[in-house]
């Protein structure tokens, strides 16, 4: 029989996958002789399970929970719906890897009517006995029969205003017990049945809730973002309470080993007294500062530092734990490795290692590459900066400088960043709905809310910044304003935001680029140390090919020609070119362009300093570079001696039924081999003049001839580049060596890489054609039934994005496969989208690529992901 169910006692820190995060550190925890209130943990199997079982629990689960409960009950001597001595529970989703607030919890499960009142007579604290059970009401009608949390806030709401107080704290017993009242009413309004009175019906169902709770969208959101399959499941603890809310000598918190912010070591935290559950991060009341618990609770807090010894020994990474002081006792409910934002992971990562507690590697490998993004994002212009008056201050919860149109849902922040417009999302509060409107966010300003609030923690993952707990706003979000600083702001005006210091400004504050020093620095030393694979970068101009140096890049892997066409009046040559109808037209074109070339391709080679630098051949279309304005076609027209009709028959004979597919690519080379001789001269010259001036730089020019499916295509073009450029170097009396390669982004190059190979020197993988053809859908449709495709579980991920590392890369590990037998000196790389995406770089070097290259802003998570994937290969 499968073990579906495991007591505490029995797990521990490797079982995560079975048990969840949360369940396998809880079962760590108790072995470590924590004081952890016991329970036991329902495996992620059972959640796969209750799917396959068609979204039902099955006998044997449900006989082993019944028996986990009878051993819970026997060790704490409670009885699950006992009056006098009765068992509560919290149920509480764990995945293997953290989603903090995507899916559900459930409190003090087990009361009913009776049980409560007993409990309030009994324990002589009604007021404690009626919190809990509204509490539950509450929390069981939103997550087991989804009745919207909204209502029951909107009946607090109004009890508080009957009662002329602020805080729920200030409501008494009798309060309590009429919401609970009315909170039933709703229910049974809402379900049409009455609320479960039965602890064991109440258990099973909260259960199939947090199972459940894995496919709501906004967990199926936060997994795309975060690379979690779907198929892993989520697991459910079961765990006794304990009580924060039974008066002032109690009270709940979270707290991290070291500031997750700024990474600083140091308890860093917040603490709620007479309180529970998500009281502290729901932003309901402000919380205090972790250090101000030592004089309230000095033995708990003593313990709790401990504790937290304890537990950054033990993990040797910095802790996020969440806790609850009954009656002056300590109890841990929750540990993991602390989620961090990008500068807090460098400076614990180095930290660690100079406290000698990890070795480089292991803080190579502790770092999410993704996150690094945020570091390459623009900061606030330091004299800017100085010059302006912060309107107010309030916590800087996530990092970065953020400016932008202020507005105030989630669904204006989505609408409105579709536009092409910057935007910062101010609300009373975020909750988790809020998370596509957070992404689509320049930065989040929140009036209530801590350092732990929800904002906060989502906003440090998705590394946007983040504003929180700003009072001195008065909100009136119904409107669309609010006021700070004696000024009125609507929707549409602009402020600027510093998640560092939590500084508010009005109007926009210029930003400047970011650049790689530090800690950052030493991790991306450590990095290079240990990949195998080199990182180049996608550039078309020597401005990125410059940044992208700055960043580490050590080649270029594709310069777009096609791009330096758009510059100045050269588009105006190029147009000639297109519309040409005969050779010598052409030519005459071409001639004008070929300096501009030479000189752009010049300036790269400057840039790049002897490192290698591949240029592809001209690729798009033609269709997509002549004008469209009657003014634009007349002043084509003048230049070629032609009437505007005999252009705009040409401009319509381009045109074409599926362009993708169409005249493009080497396609182009085969119909005006002029072209490609002017490419190909204007590269030599280039690299020849750049030799000269520089002797001991290594100039050997790689040429890429794009679109290639059959091996015929490559060796009728490549005949005239090489006769072009043989020709070129001998009349210079240059010495100058060159390359000539293909992209691998048809599927029949793939497949004939073979043959292939015989006459290319290189590989170079143009993934986002060779995804979109392999799927036979193109990228600029795809966005039309992607959503439908996440939601019927068809894709989990954007193929554009993410690799798909079963279909194209098949035939990648083919190509390589059928490539390099042929041709031992093949180097083989990617150029894709998919160059500078983590997971995506890690097959790359599975399947033994020589070089990924992706965007400039890419080449540190290219790097540190290089990096990672050798580490963890190394390990293996
Ligand atoms: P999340 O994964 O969203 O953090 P948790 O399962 O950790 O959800 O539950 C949220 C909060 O509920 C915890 O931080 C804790 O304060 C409270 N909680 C959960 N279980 C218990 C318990 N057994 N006793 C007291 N409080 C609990
Ligand atoms: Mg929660
Ligand atoms: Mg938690």
């Amino acid at each position: 029989m499968a073990k579906w169910v495991y007591m505490f006692t029995e797990g521990n820190a490797d079982m995560r996958n079975l048990l969840g995060g949360k369940g396998a550190n809880l079962a760590e925890m108790t072995n470590l002789g924590l004081p952890v209130p016991q329970g036991f943990t329902v495996t992620t199997e059972a959640c796969t399970q209750y799917y396959e079982d068609g979204r039902q629990i099955n006998d044997e689960i449900m006989a082993q929970i019944m028996e986990a409960i009878d051993k819970m009950e026997g060790i704490t001597g409670k009885k699950f719906g006992d009056k006098e001595n009765p068992l509560l529970v919290s149920v509480r989703s764990g995945a293997r890897a953290s989603m903090p607030g995507m899916m559900d919890t459930i409190l003090n499960l087990g009361l009913n009517e009776e049980v409560v009142e007993t409990l309030a007579k009994a324990s002589g604290n009604p007021r404690w006995a009626w919190d809990c059970y509204r509490r539950f009401i509450q929390m069981f009608s939103d997550v087991v029969m989804e009745v919207g949390k909204k209502y029951f806030e909107e009946l607090i709401d109004k009890m508080k205003e009957e009662k002329g107080v602020k805080l729920d704290v200030e409501l008494d017993a009798d309060d309590l017990k009429k919401l609970a009242e009315q909170f039933k009413a709703e229910y049974k309004e809402k379900i049409g049945e009455d609320f479960p009175t039965d602890p064991k019906v109440q258990l099973m169902e909260a259960v199939k809730a947090v199972f459940r709770s894995w496919d709501n969208p906004r967990a199926n959101v936060y997994r795309r973002d975060n690379d979690i399959p779907y198929s892993w499941g989520t697991a459910v603890n079961v765990q006794m309470m304990a009580f924060g809310n039974m008066g002032d000598d109690c009270g709940t918190g979270v707290a991290f080993t070291r500031d997750p912010a700024t990474g600083e070591n140091g308890l860093f935290g917040e603490f709620l007294t007479n309180a529970q559950g998500e009281d502290v991060v729901a932003g309901v009341r402000t919380p205090m500062h972790i250090s101000e618990m030592e004089q309230k609770f000095p033995e708990a807090f003593t313990q709790f530092k401990e504790v937290c010894n304890t537990l950054e020994t033990h993990y040797r990474d910095m802790q996020d734990m969440e806790f609850t002081v009954e009656h002056g006792k300590l109890y841990m409910l929750q540990t993991r490795n602390g989620k961090r934002t990008a500068q807090a992971a460098l400076k614990i990562a180095c930290d660690l290692v100079d406290e000698g507690m990890r070795t480089e590697e292991e803080a190579v490998a502790m770092i999410d590459p993704r996150n690094l993004d945020t570091l390459l994002h623009p900061q606030f212009d330091a004299a800017a900066l100085k010059a302006a008056t912060p309107m107010a201050k309030a916590l800087g919860a996530s990092p970065g400088a953020a400016c932008g149109k202020v507005v105030f849902t989630a669904d204006d922040a989505v609408e409105w960043a579709a536009r092409g417009e910057k935007v910062i999302l101010v609300r009373l509060e975020t909750s988790p709905e809020d998370i596509t409107g957070m992404k689509s966010a320049q930065g989040i300003l929140t009036v209530r809310g801590g350092m732990t609030s929800h904002a906060a923690v989502v906003a440090r993952g998705m590394g946007t910044c983040c504003v929180s707990g700003c009072g001195d706003i008065t909100m009136d979000e119904a409107n669309k304003k609010f006021t700070l600083g004696g000024k009125e702001f609507h929707e549409g005006d602009a402020i600027s935001l510093d998640g560092s210091t939590g500084a508010i400004y009005d109007g926009i504050i210029p930003t400047v680029d970011a650049t790689i020093a530090g800690e950052f620095g030493r991790i991306m030393g450590w990095a290079d140390k240990y990949r195998t694979m080199k990182v180049r970068t996608n550039a078309d101009t020597p401005a990125d090919a410059k940044k992208a140096r700055e960043l580490g890049a050590e080649g270029i892997g594709l310069c777009r020609t096609e791009h330096m066409f758009f510059e100045g009046n050269r588009i105006d040559a190029f147009r000639e070119m297109i519309c040409a109808e005969t050779v010598e037209e052409r030519e005459a074109a071409l001639a004008k362009i070929l300096p501009e070339q030479q000189g752009d391709f010049e300036k790269l080679y400057e840039a790049l300093e002897g490192n290698p630098v591949t240029i592809r051949f001209l690729d798009p279309p033609l269709h997509e570079f002549v004008p469209t304005e009657e003014e634009d076609i007349k002043k084509l027209a003048d230049a070629q001696g032609k009437t505007v009709d005999q252009i705009k028959a040409i401009i319509d004979s381009l045109h074409e039924f599926n362009p993708m597919m169409g005249h493009r690519g080497c396609r182009l080379a085969v119909t005006y081999p002029e072209i490609a001789k002017m490419q190909t001269s204007a590269v030599i010259r280039a690299a020849i003049n750049v030799k000269k001036a520089h002797p001991d730089w290594n100039v050997k020019p790689e040429i890429m001839i794009p679109l290639v499916g059959d091996i015929k295509e490559l060796k009728y073009v490549k005949k005239f580049v090489v006769e072009t450029a043989d020709a070129e170097i001998a009349a210079a009396g240059s010495d100058l060596e060159y390359e000539v390669g293909t992209m691998i982004e048809i599927p029949r190059a793939a497949l004939t890489a073979d043959d292939i190979a015989k006459e290319a020197d290189f590989f170079c993988f143009g993934t986002n054609d060779l995804t979109q053809m392999t799927y036979g859908f193109s990228r600029d449709d795809a966005g039309k039934f992607l959503d439908a495709y996440y939601d019927a579980k068809i894709f989990e991920n954007d193929p554009f994005a993410k690799l798909d590392q079963v279909g194209v890369g098949k035939l990648m590990k083919m190509a390589i496969e059928l490539g390099k037998p042929v041709n031992p000196n093949l180097h083989v790389g990617i150029c894709g989208e998919h160059g500078g995406d983590p997971s995506s770089v890690e097959f790359c070097d599975s399947i033994g690529l020589d070089y990924v290259s992706c965007s400039p802003f890419r080449v540190p998570i290219a790097r540190l992901a290089a990096a990672q994937a050798a580490i963890a290969k190394k390990n293996a």
